[in-house]
């Protein structure tokens, strides 16, 4: 009785997927403007979040150089790893400069903007 549940559950599991693999493809042109936008706000939000040591906002340029430095580094540490035929599973770390006090905090994409962890000390530009 049980295997006859569980595969009328494996039938139905795979209907489900099968009738929402169609659904996906129909709604993705909708869903990737809703996360791009969604990282924007992110983006705007973490430009917006006040240095913890001396209060000054990040700014836009910042973060930017930040994300753009983190990509960077995620996409020599992918290659490093698929060269030694591993999988990688890279989680990447945005250093954020204070402009004002040189503080260095790092902030994981994703988390909310106030997430920071003290990683050091600058030299202010
Ligand atoms: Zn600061």
């Amino acid at each position: 009785m049980a295997s006859r549940k569980s595969a009328f559950r494996a039938v139905l599991a795979t209907l489900v997927v099968i009738a929402a693999a169609p659904l996906l493809v129909i709604l993705l042109p909708l869903l990737l403007p809703v996360i791009a936008a969604g990282a924007v706000l992110s983006e705007r939000a973490l430009a917006r979040t006040g240095c913890p040591n001396c209060g000054q906002a990040f700014g836009r340029a910042e973060v930017r150089r930040a994300k753009r430095v983190a990509a960077a580094a995620a996409r020599g540490l992918t290659r490093t790893m698929m060269a030694l035929g591993l999988r990688p599973r890279v989680v990447t770390t945005w250093r954020l400069n204070c402009p004002r006090c040189g503080f260095a905090y790092g902030y994981r994409a994703g988390d909310p903007p106030g997430a920071l962890t003290l990683l050091g000390q600058t030299p202010p530009k």
